[in-house]
């Protein structure tokens, strides 16, 4: 790992010789969808863009924070005057992790992220973990990566006041390179699963749609609350507990709404699942087919897509992916298509060129290996 990836210049001018320089990735969620409040199991994996932040101790007790993504603002605040009442932009991001951790001590930190902002590559998170993991070597903090997890989560839950699940940052500190992580959601319990896809000749291509429909907070809303009244009418204690024939059985009981909602939390679970079986055995086929399955469901059952993402998926499709589906909570965002790799520019081309078509604004693509979650990458400079 080299300091060439990082803005040099930037990182000497505002923070002079760091003590460390840290960095997290980002994360594409292989499978299991809107499932994470439901005590199912997500498979992120960390994608290769990261977010450095590059540290230095101050004497005093302020903290100064800048990025090179927003030269506009550098941000100097006093440690004692950091809560999450603060006003703030950007930076709040960075203050929820030195409050959460409860940091005592002046701090110099400057942040160069290659993490797509907002795209749903999760760049908040990457930001978050790659302060994280700066303050608590720094500081000789010894947090694990579970705590580190909880921590981060906490500052973007309840300083920046965005609820976000425990996915992101699980993720970003502990991915492993040519890994993808079953997180299970109801104890936080990981489990790294190998996900080789570049020795079969294979890729993943991330579509961002740049689609943002305004249906998204109450969409989301809605469906938590179908779950809940699900779990609440059929006495358990949450999807996990449920199969598709005790809901079959149980039909006369909820509403309709409610029952295909249900059926994608339980068909989800058991996708995630037959996923990991399906990497294990490097049956990629099967992968393509569970993605698909994955996308029909958020689709149609849980009603979150949209036509940019459907075309997206379509269009890779019919260019021949092994299976694509929409990631993330919908409404917008991005899809993920698993293609060979030889074939990536006639799946971006085919997807273009259906964009085109329904007069959509144009998409943007990245692809990426599973890759390395939150390290130390340098102490000095
Ligand atoms: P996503 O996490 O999907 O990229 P979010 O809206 O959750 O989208 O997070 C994006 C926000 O995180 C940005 O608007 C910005 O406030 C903050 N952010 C992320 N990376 C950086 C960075 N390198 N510099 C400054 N702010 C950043
Ligand atoms: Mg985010």
């Amino acid at each position: 790992m080299s300091l060439s990836t990082i803005d040099k210049a930037f990182v000497k001018a505002f923070a002079q010789t760091p003590d460390v320089i840290a960095a997290a990735p980002g994360r594409v969620n292989l499978i299991g969808e809107h499932i994470d409040y439901s005590d199912g199991y997500v498979l992120p994996f960390a994608i290769a863009d990261r977010t450095y932040a590059a540290l230095r101790k101050r004497p005093d007790r302020l903290v100064r924070i800048a990025s090179v993504q927003q030269r506009k603002l550098i941000v100097t605040v006093n440690l004692d005057d950091i809560n999450p009442k603060l006003k703030g932009h950007w930076e709040r991001y960075v203050l929820g992790v030195i409050w959460a951790m409860g940091i005592n001590q002046g701090v110099n930190i400057m942040i160069d992220g290659h993490v797509p902002l907002g795209a749903g590559l999760s760049s908040s998170a990457a930001l978050e973990c790659s302060v994280a993991t700066g303050l608590n070597d720094l500081f000789s903090l010894g947090f694990d990566l579970e705590t580190l997890a909880r921590l981060t989560q906490k500052a973007e839950n309840d300083y920046v006041g965005v609820p976000c699940g425990i996915m992101d940052q699980s993720v970003s500190l502990m991915a492993k390179t040519g890994s993808a992580l079953l997180l299970d959601c109801r104890d936080l319990s990981v489990r790294h699963v190998v996900f080789d896809v570049a020795s079969s000749g294979l890729e993943l291509l991330i579509i961002d749609t740049q689609a943002h429909h305004s249906l998204t907070d109450g969409g989301y809303a809605e469906r938590r609350a179908s779950c809940d009244s699900v779990v609440a009418k059929l006495g358990i204690r949450s999807m996990r507990e449920l199969t598709l024939e005790k809901l079959e059985t149980s039909k006369d009981e909820i509403t309709e709404t409610e029952f295909i909602r249900a059926r994608h939390a339980v068909s989800e679970i058991a996708r995630v699942i037959d996923a990991v079986a399906a990497l294990e055995a490097k049956n990629f086929i099967e992968l393509g087919a569970l993605l698909n399955a994955s996308h029909t469901s958020l689709r149609d059952d849980y009603d979150v897509s949209c036509p940019e993402l459907n075309a997206a998926v379509n269009a890779s499709l019919s260019a021949g992916a092994l299976g694509a589906r929409m990631v993330g909570g919908g409404f917008g965002g991005s899809a993920i298509a698993l293609i060979k790799a030889s074939h990536t520019q006639e799946v971006i081309n085919a997807i273009e060129i259906e964009f085109k078509r329904n007069s959509f604004k144009a998409p943007r693509f990245f692809t990426s290996l599973p890759s390395q979650g939150a390290e130390i990458i340098q102490r000095g400079l």
